[in-house]
């Protein structure tokens, strides 16, 4: 019989413990170490947010198992309040220390698994230990603790754990403002997305700082863009990006990119066969482009999960990463998957954009809300290449469509998935297939103009005209555009006839129903993608200011 074997994994929590428990299940005979430097392993990080609102109300609830529960069920080795110190890859050894004795000791290891995760960013400003961060558990407490006298918070960085502390602040009753770089919350989402959300968070009396930089903080406010102007504040919470805790790594002379993400192949294998890593420390291998990090949880436990199957003799490759995100502002559910329009656009790729506003189920069922969808396809190939939803069902239609572009489906055939339908769940035309009817119809030929095209194409002389009803013109419109409604427009074909034309209604439907109409009267004729309803969300995400809607976003 051959001796058992020891697995050590560096870090205790999303990535680290789904190795460290798939192993046991896997070889019930292993050494298996988890060496974790915090206080607390398998915790809820996602759910720390939550508790600092209240809407999580037992903190029990986030700590989801001790070292004596995972001893007991799996037969781990938990220890907490270890740190790793130094990798030999040649001996196959681990340093640790106790971080409450202070000993240390070396551990041999037959496969070691990192999943040693990012660290908030500290950026290097006057005052940035006045800020705090949210990670862990003892990091929650501190933000609770100073939230108890504090009055008026600035949490930095509009990201998504920016925004749900945003929110979980609200919650307790705090005046909050949220500093942002960024021209528009959340990045994964374009400008005329990320502005449905900035709109909610205002309604919610959150104070937006869009395109402003924290330059400092001081006892009672930050300096915003390098003292152009100050906003008053006891409690600052920095959620301006991660670092990969990769120093070991680094010293161990494991590869990693330019950023310090740890490089690994398919199978989790850094560039020492023995050594796996996993998690928000490494870079993903991405559906498109090149292999960058990802930081999302689920990606952190399957891809723990697997290099526990390629140390147990299973190996299997990992499956490209989507970048599949949702989170909730204030009741209102946003979701993305894939690449941006922006990113795209910039890397000077040739895509189809459709943007759709439906309800997310029947109009006439109870309850109905509105959803703002869009979709990115590759011109040449149709292969969908991102998505975002905003609104009632967000998240059930980019989960379809991540499905979707996991099994490489084309953006035509989402006209064809048949999806569960009754009224209170959705619509016999799901709006996932509605997408893939939209299309369906460019592909036939139809064309459509961007939001941030509109004011180039008028300028080159297209006419615009608006299919709405008068009452519908009369509450709002696109300036410069002419009324001509849908039902009456048969009788101005002859005027049209010759011209460009860029028809535009509400959300694009009737909009489409116009084009369709005066193509087969010969005349030159585009949409409006996404109507009315898509032109003002950019819009007022660029202040008016369509010159340069899509700004170069540094990666
Ligand atoms: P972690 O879960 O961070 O675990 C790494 C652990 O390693 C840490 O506890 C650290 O102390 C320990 N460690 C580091 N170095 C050493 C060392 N040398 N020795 C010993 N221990 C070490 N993702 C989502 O998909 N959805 C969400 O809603 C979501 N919400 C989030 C909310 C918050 C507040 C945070 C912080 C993250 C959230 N995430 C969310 C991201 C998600 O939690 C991470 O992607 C995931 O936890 C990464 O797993 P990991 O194992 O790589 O790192």
């Amino acid at each position: 019989m051959t001796s058992p074997r020891t697995f050590v994994i560096v870090g205790g929590v999303a990535g680290g413990m789904s190795a460290a428990t798939r192993l046991r299940r896997l070889d019930e005979h292993a050494h298996i170490i988890v060496l974790e430097r915090g206080a607390h392993v398998s915790f809820a990080n996602c759910g720390l947010p939550y508790h600092v609102g209240g809407v999580i109300a037992d903190r029990n609830a986030l700590i989801l198992q001790t070292p004596a529960t995972l001893g007991a069920r799996f037969a781990l080795d938990v220890r907490v309040r270890t740190e790793a110190m130094a990798i030999d890859p040649a001996t196959r050894t681990v340093t640790i220390r106790d971080l409450t004795s202070g000993d240390e000791q070396r551990l041999h290891y037959d496969a070691l698994v990192l999943s040693p995760g990012a660290a908030p960013l500290r950026i290097p400003i006057p005052g940035v230990e006045r800020g705090f961060v949210l990670r862990d558990v003892t990091d929650m407490d501190a933000i609770i603790a100073a939230a108890t006298d504090a009055r008026r918070v600035v949490v930095a960085g509009a990201g998504f754990i920016g925004l749900e502390l945003a929110e979980n602040l609200r919650h307790r009753g705090l005046e909050v403002a949220v500093v942002e770089m960024l021209p528009q919350v959340l990045r994964p989402f374009d400008l005329e997305m990320a502005h449905l959300i900035a709109e909610r968070l205002r309604e919610n009396g959150v104070e937006l700082h869009l395109g402003t930089t924290l330059s400092g903080i001081e006892p009672d406010h930050v300096i915003l863009d390098g003292g152009a102007s100050t906003l008053p504040a006891d409690l600052v919470v920095l959620s301006v990006g991660v670092r990969p805790e990769s120093g070991i790594a680094r010293d161990a002379g494991l590869a990693r990119d330019s950023r310090g993400y740890i490089i690994v192949d398919a199978e989790q294998r850094t560039s020492d066969p023995a050594i796996f890593a996993v998690g928000d420390a490494v870079v993903k291998q991405r559906f498109d482009g090149d292999p960058s990090p990802v930081w999302l949880a689920g990606l952190a436990n399957r891809h723990g999960r697997l290099a526990a199957d390629v140390i147990a003799g299973r190996p299997h490759a990992a499956v490209p990463a989507f970048g599949t995100a949702v989170i909730g502002v204030f009741g209102l559910t946003a979701a993305v998957v894939g690449r941006s329009e922006r990113e795209l656009r910039n890397e000077g790729r040739a895509i189809r954009v459709i943007h759709t506003h439906p309800m997310n189920h029947a109009g006439y069922y109870p309850g109905a809300e509105a959803l703002s969808l869009k979709l990115i396809v590759d011109a040449e190939t149709d292969a969908i290449l991102g998505a975002q939803a905003v609104g009632g069902g967000a998240e059930k239609r980019i989960d379809i469509i991540a499905t979707a572009m996991a099994g490489a489906i084309p953006a035509r055939a989402l006209a064809d998935l048949e999806l569960a339908y009754a009224p209170q769940f959705g619509s016999a035309k799901d709006p996932v297939n509605m997408l893939g009817y939209v299309d369906d119809n460019l592909l036939d030929g139809e064309k459509s103009v961007q939001w941030h095209e509109l004011s180039d194409r008028v300028a080159e002389g297209w006419r615009l005209i608006d299919v709405r009803t008068e009452t519908e013109n009369a509450a709002g419109a696109i300036p410069g555009s002419e009324l001509l409604t849908l039902d009456g427009l048969r009788d101005h074909v002859d005027s049209l006839r010759g011209e460009r034309v860029i028809v535009t209604c509400k959300v694009g439907q009737r909009g489409h129903t116009a084009a369709a109409l005066l193509r087969q009267y010969g005349v030159t004729v585009a949409n409006l993608d996404g109507g009315y309803t898509t032109w003002r969300a950019g819009m007022a995400a660029t202040d008016g200011v369509a010159n340069n809607p899509l700004p170069a976003v540094a990666a």
